[in-house]
């Protein structure tokens, strides 16, 4: 007979209400002093803690709840304080100077943790650091669990291989002595959870997803040297976001139990758990939940699944939960969310997970009949959830397309010489990303507007007012290709979601992004139609204003989908589709209103891409086919610009130049002309903008440091292609910095354009 458990393998943090956000942002504004913030963090720790015991888990974690972000506890654990913090003597204020940056250093990089859209700060490694066990984490939030809620919890840590991968600052052939360094703080750590008399531990090691063979072979000789020092505490080497390459090799890591993910992993763990089996005297920690998604689990059909694996397989013990940790779904349905009953009723967040793993539980121990009642519930909510989203006969349909669809009439080069005679732009054109200040004034006005405080005629009237004056600003400074700002938009995905068929948005389903940060991703419930224009007035009347060219503006169906909970009865290529078909109407009734620029911006793109190099290639290839989609309809004179934020484009170029846009602006001002340097070997022959200015700090830099960066792009860049625009949107900044680096990136261009006049003449 197989013991079966419901474990969990991380909460949220924010909490019901945003406690947690408010109780650190409070802190950071010396509205609360610092006793008062520990109590209230310890609190809201607890809470989490007792929402899992609550539903019946029956391993519940600790210490995956943090102040800020999980990574940063681990370097800060063992010490990794970069020399720029090294004056602060505080601990915990070296903590938020690392999260947050101080007036003179600049905090830690933040990056993606793997494919979610939760981002960590990445560890940095300097040759003077002297690693230490700073504290026990770990054990302290153990403690604090047995003391206040009489239970025994399991403390998570992030495992060493995965830690050091995530890092930077040290060279591949440094990689072993790191090792070395590192190992002995871990067997300390875990030794003091042995002495304390935990029984298990959880090492997330989702980096080993994709360690290769002699990677994987290291990684078992950190688990090897634990072992042998740590003998008698029961480890859960933990991984997840896909399938493990390496399975045979893991399944003989020297451990207690092994955590796979059998949501995210296309069916690969299963096939390999089956043709290669899994040790007897190891628990299977199987993650059969969706922990990256908040629809309702099929439980009729997942406990068919775990019953005949436990069948099969036969281990002793079994630990079913969600597939990662429940940190990527918002923390329960709030009793005041406001949503259609019938979607209402087929979501689950991390509480409702939580539910559904005691239910399966039941079942497996049981048999079906024990939770009968609970699938026929959950059948006839998914049942109804497949109908109320399903739209008319006019939803368009993939065998409808043909190549025509995905591919713009006349190719790249004829386009631009038509393009140059009917835009007449000059040489080195400049140019925005599309947004421009959200003042407190523009957020105000959006909130009475919400609040229906003002009818949509005076918040009309506020929105044109807004951009009369953004026009005016714009000519002012002299650029020569304008936007009319985006005031109408809190989110660029939202704004979009909010004017489609098929998107929901609910009222409290937040999800951490990064430290107090939280959003709100929409859920696509539905199929996505096109209903009516969406930002057509808005560029029409900005365009009324100017004689110069103004841009429309528009997400693209990539970015759309990536930063959304997607349903889960169609692929993501054909979720993609369907918005990239909505989106190409907008782009048609664009164009048909005398728009002649239109960008499609795809920032979410590169973060999209599989953990594994070898499913690239297909999430590119149908990511292109979207953007083209929704692009490629367009007359030759049309100018399609996309735009992407982030530096590491080489990864992408091919891509890039797939989707055939005539333009594209990207960030670039950060990357000290690495991609300059890949692109003397690998040119790119489209339009492009590289960003030359740093749009995240309030600094605004001198024209000439602007034009430096310039010149640099032009000995690798063709000249009569050659854009000159900021790296981003430029919401987030205040107008004053906003016109002044405006004002000196134009007469950058203008210098540029002088200096290549003379070496013509
Ligand atoms: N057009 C958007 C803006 O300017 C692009 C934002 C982004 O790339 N994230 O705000
Ligand atoms: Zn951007």
């Amino acid at each position: 007979m197989t013991v079966v458990k419901t474990s969990s393998l991380g909460f949220p943090r924010i909490g019901l209400n945003r406690e947690w956000k408010k109780s650190l942002e409070s802190y950071w504004k010396e509205k609360i002093d610092r006793e008062t913030f520990l109590q209230e963090m310890d609190k809201q720790f607890l809470e989490a803690v007792k929402t899992q015991l609550d539903q019946q888990i029956d391993i519940v974690p600790v210490s995956d709840f943090t102040y800020y972000d999980h990574v940063l506890d681990t370097a800060v654990m063992f010490n990794l304080i970069p020399e720029r913090f090294k004056h602060i003597q505080d601990p915990l204020d070296t903590y938020f100077a690392m999260a947050r940056g101080t007036r003179n250093a600049v905090p830690c990089e933040m990056t993606k943790w793997f494919n979610t859209n939760y981002h960590y700060l990445v560890p940095e490694f300097e040759k003077s650091m002297e690693f230490r066990l700073t504290k026990n984490k770990p054990l302290e939030a153990y403690r604090k669990a047995k003391a206040f809620l009489g239970v025994e919890t399991k403390p998570v840590i992030l495992g060493l291989y995965t830690f050091v991968t995530l890092a930077k600052g040290y060279e591949k052939q440094e990689v072993a002595s790191i090792y070395q360094q590192l190992i002995p703080l871990y067997i300390q750590l875990l030794q003091e959870l042995e002495l304390e008399g935990v029984r298990w531990v959880q090492i997330d090691e989702p980096a080993l997803v994709t360690a290769s063979r002699e990677e994987i072979a290291a990684a078992k000789e950190i688990y090897q040297a634990i072992k042998d020092e740590v003998p008698t505490l029961n480890v859960l080497l933990q991984t997840y976001f896909d399938s493990v390459d390496e399975y045979e090799e893991l399944i003989s890591f020297p451990v207690e139990g092994i955590g796979l993910d059998f949501v995210h992993d296309q069916g690969k763990n299963l096939e390999q758990l089956k043709s290669l089996g899994f040790p007897k005297n190891k628990v299977l920690a199987a993650g059969i939940l969706d922990g990256r998604n908040i629809w309702k689990t099929n439980l009729e059909e997942r406990l068919d699944w775990i019953t005949e694996l436990v069948s099969e397989i036969r281990v002793s013990e079994i630990w079913i939960q969600p597939s990662n940790s429940l940190l990527h779904v918002p923390v329960a349905i709030h009793p005041d969310e406001q949503l259609a009953k019938d979607l209402l009723n087929g979501l689950a967040f991390a509480k409702e997970k939580c539910v559904e793993l005691h239910l399966l539980k039941e079942g497996l121990l049981s048999g079906k009949a024990a939770i009968g009642e609970q699938i026929n519930n959950v059948n006839r909510h998914l049942d109804i959830l497949k109908h109320f989203g399903t739209a008319t006969d006019q939803t368009f349909t993939e065998e409808q397309l043909t190549e025509k669809d995905f591919t713009r009439e006349t190719a790249y080069e004829k386009r631009l010489t038509l393009q140059n005679e009917s835009l007449g732009l000059p040489l080195l054109p400049t140019t925005t990303i599309g947004s421009f200040p959200q003042t407190a004034e523009v957020r105000s006005a959006r909130q009475k507007w919400r609040k229906q405080e003002w009818s949509d005629g005076e918040y009309e009237a506020f929105i044109k007012a807004e951009m009369n004056k953004w026009i005016d600003i714009q000519e002012d400074i002299g650029l020569d290709v304008l936007v009319h700002g985006e005031f109408e938009r809190t989110d660029m995905v939202e704004y979009f979601g909010e004017k489609l068929a098929g998107f929901a948005f609910t009222k409290f389903g937040w999800v951490q992004s990064y430290g107090s940060r939280c959003v709100r991703p929409p859920l696509i419930y539905g199929d996505v139609e096109f209903k009516e224009p969406m930002t057509v007035k808005e560029t029409v009347y900005a365009q009324s204003l100017t004689s110069k060219k103004v841009k429309g503006m528009l997400t693209g169906p990539v970015t759309i989908l990536n930063w959304s909970f997607a349903r889960c009865d169609l692929s993501r290529k054909e979720i993609a589709f369907q918005i990239a078909y909505a989106l190409k109407k907008e782009v048609e009734a664009l164009e048909k209103a005398g728009i002649q620029i239109i960008q499609v911006d795809e920032p979410a793109l590169r973060e999209g891409l599989p953990l594994k190099e070898r499913d690239w290639n297909d999430y590119l290839t149908w990511a292109a086919q979207a953007f083209r989609l929704s692009t490629s309809s367009v007359q030759d004179t049309t100018q399609i610009h996309t735009h992407m934020c982030y530096s590491h484009f080489e990864d992408i170029v091919d891509t890039i130049e797939e989707l055939d846009a005539d333009v594209i602006t990207i960030e670039h001002s950060r990357s000290h002309g690495e991609f300059l340097e890949y692109l003397e070997h690998r040119p790119y022959l489209k339009g492009l903008g590289l960003g030359v200015y740093d749009i995240h700090s309030p600094r605004v830099p001198p024209a000439s440091e602007m034009l430096t960066i310039i010149c640099d792009a032009l000995k690798v860049c063709p000249k009569d292609r050659f854009w000159v625009n900021p790296d981003c949107g430029l919401k987030t900044r205040q107008p004053e910095e906003t016109i002044a680096a405006l004002k000196n990136m134009v007469e950058a261009a203008k210098q540029a354009r002088d200096s290549l006049a003379q070496t013509v003449s």
